[in-house]
């Protein structure tokens, strides 16, 4: 709203939320501390798990950080921020979820004491950024080689990774599974730097059985059964034909009427079906194929001609899968059969059907491309699956962060520790207020080690001196041991390392929605179209008095809606 010559303008819709300055800006902080507050029990191995139940009773039970804010509804904006920074950090490396949030919380936190300190939100913002600059270089310059090629580093990464999930019973196993799946998919440009896409594993997921039972298989599953009991159930060295079209005799769009006026004339044409659907079958025999995957489907008479051919068949298989396979077994997707061809038949080492639990699945495995795999991933339950997926893809995502950066850190508070020493050496050489901030932001890296000590019920205070001690020394991964609760010189040594950008990313994306949060200093929210916040009057106010009226709401800021804080 503004004012011409004493008369109040209308700039806003009626009902429109605003508030300015520090109300705004401590608002904003305390709803992404609130947020911070509610993952930092589940940090580290050590950390608890959350139940989530949506609201049609829906349950998750997971530690993953990403997951928890999916899950809970934020209505706060800054609440949501905060939301995005764990999605960020999901997205961008995989994992260091709730690492991320508990850190842009704490900087919010520190901030705010300098705001008290009349320090202006943009020296604030600058610091950090600086800070965030020379974190980054610090914690590359700490790092330890890696690669592809380092089987151990690769695997205690996918560990460490899994160390934190219901499933760390069975990580040695899963993260085995994980380095094999992304080794699989990995390829090399031609300047010789590594990408792995994890979309290329698929995962699959069969209630039954003991995580321990989860599996790679390089090839591809379909979740259906041979057409035909009489069909061979396993074939190996096998042509493959990919068929778009039914092996079936179509049916005329229109209605069409036939006289038949003798018993000759049913058996005519009952014998030209049955010499059609030989036909067809003879077509796929001749072109040399072992095993039919067809889209559409399969005619009984067809099945059996196919049958004596000694043909496995599989029927109404998905359009995506038929796609997926045509890669994997390098064959050529025919839409009629008079097209097919020997040399365009796809290929696989072995095609068999096998039971899970009451359901048969065919597997394609050893195919030409090796490229394409599958984790079929067996668990108890439902829920115990799903935050095996979870924990999978978080492994993943870390093997692959660590072929394509080929760079760890030691984990267990380590890299924190140590970029915050260096950080406070770094902020005496600026001086200034922009030191404070950059102190500040040292201090707010300290809470990744403090909350791993807490959630395993060490004393903070104590850890904490114990690591920066033995920092002082120069052990650079001197971290906290949560399996023992000792500190140990080198997390490395034992094991526990985490891939460099994960690290990375969490200061990035933590830095980068505390700096927006801080420069917020006017939230101006418009009305919600059903149900007016309380305080304000229903069905608005006359016109010519809205603004006037408006105004006096505004005033009172305290008239957030609930949702709001
Ligand atoms: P995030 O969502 O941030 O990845 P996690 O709950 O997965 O959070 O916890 C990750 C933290 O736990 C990292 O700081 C990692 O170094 C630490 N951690 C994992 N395993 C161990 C271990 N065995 N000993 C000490 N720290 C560990
Ligand atoms: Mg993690």
């Amino acid at each position: 709203m503004a004012q011409l010559g004493g008369t109040p303008v209308l700039i806003m819709r009626e009902g429109t939320e605003r508030q300015r300055g520090r109300d705004a800006m401590q608002n904003n902080i305390a709803a992404a501390i609130v947020i911070a507050e509610a993952v930092r029990t589940s940090l580290g191995p050590m950390g608890m798990d959350k139940m989530l139940v949506d609201q049609f009773g829906d349950v998750v039970i997971t530690n993953d950080g990403a997951t928890i804010l999916k899950e809970i509804d934020v209505q706060h904006p800054a609440a949501k921020m905060m939301v995005e920074v764990s999605k960020t950090q999901d997205s961008e490396v995989g994992d260091g979820t709730t690492t991320s949030v508990i850190l842009a919380g704490e900087l919010l936190k520190r901030a705010k004491k300098l705001l008290e300190q009349k320090i202006h939100p943009t020296v604030i913002t600058e610091g950090f950024r600086k800070a965030a600059d020379k974190a980054v270089e610090i914690l590359y310059a700490i790092s330890i080689n890696s690669g592809i090629d380092d089987e151990e580093g690769l695997k205690n990464a996918a560990m460490t990774c899994m160390s934190s999930k219901i499933v760390s019973e069975s990580k040695v196993k899963l993260a085995q599974i994980c380095m094999d799946a992304i080794k699989a998919v990995a390829e090399k440009s031609e300047d010789g730097k590594w990408t792995a896409d994890i979309e290329k594993v698929q995962i699959q997921k069969k209630e039954g059985d003991s995580i321990d039972d989860t599996s790679l298989i390089k090839g591809i599953i379909l979740d259906k059964e041979v057409v035909s009991p009489g069909m061979p159930k396993s074939v190996s060295d096998a042509k493959i034909l990919l068929l778009q079209s039914a092996i079936e005799i179509e049916k005329t769009e229109f209605d069409a009427k036939l006289q038949i006026t003798s018993p000759e004339q049913i058996q005519q044409f009952l014998d030209e079906e049955e010499h059609m659907l030989r036909t067809m079958a003879e077509k796929v025999a001749n072109s040399g194929a072992k095993v039919v995957i067809c889209q559409k489907g399969i005619d009984d008479m067809a099945q059996h001609f196919l049958t004596k051919a000694g043909i496995m068949a599989v029927r109404r298989v998905k359009k995506s899968d038929i796609e997926k396979l045509a890669k994997a077994t390098g064959g050529t997707i025919f839409t009629n059969l008079d097209d097919i061809s020997n040399d365009k038949l796809g290929w696989a080492g072995l095609v068999e059907e096998r039971k899970i639990m009451n359901d048969s699945w065919i597997f394609i495995e050893k195919c030409k491309d090796p490229k394409s795999v599958v984790i079929l991933i067996r668990g108890g339950t439902e829920l115990v699956i799903d935050e095996v997926e979870r924990a999978i893809h978080d492994a993943l995502c870390v093997v692959r962060d660590v072929v394509e950066d080929q760079k760890l850190v030691g984990g267990g508070g380590a890299p924190e520790i140590e970029t915050a020493i260096q950080l406070r050496k770094y902020a005496s050489t600026l001086g200034g207020r922009e030191q404070l901030a950059v102190e500040i932001f040292a201090d707010s890296l300290d809470i990744i080690p403090k909350t791993l000590a807490e959630n395993a019920g060490l004393d903070q205070i104590d850890t904490l001196m114990k690591l920066r001690a033995a920092h002082q020394q120069g052990h650079k991964f001197a971290g906290t041991d949560l399996d023992t609760g000792d500190v140990v010189n080198d997390m490395a040594k034992i094991g526990v390392v985490e891939p460099t950008v994960v690290k990375v990313q969490a200061i990035k994306s933590s830095t980068e929605a505390t700096s927006m949060i801080l420069r917020i200093d006017d939230v101006i929210a418009s009305a919600k179209s059903a149900g007016m916040p309380p305080g304000m009057p229903p069905g608005g106010m006359p016109p010519g008095m809205g603004g006037m009226g408006g105004m006096g709401g505004m005033g009172g800021m305290g008239g957030l809606p609930p949702g709001m804080m």
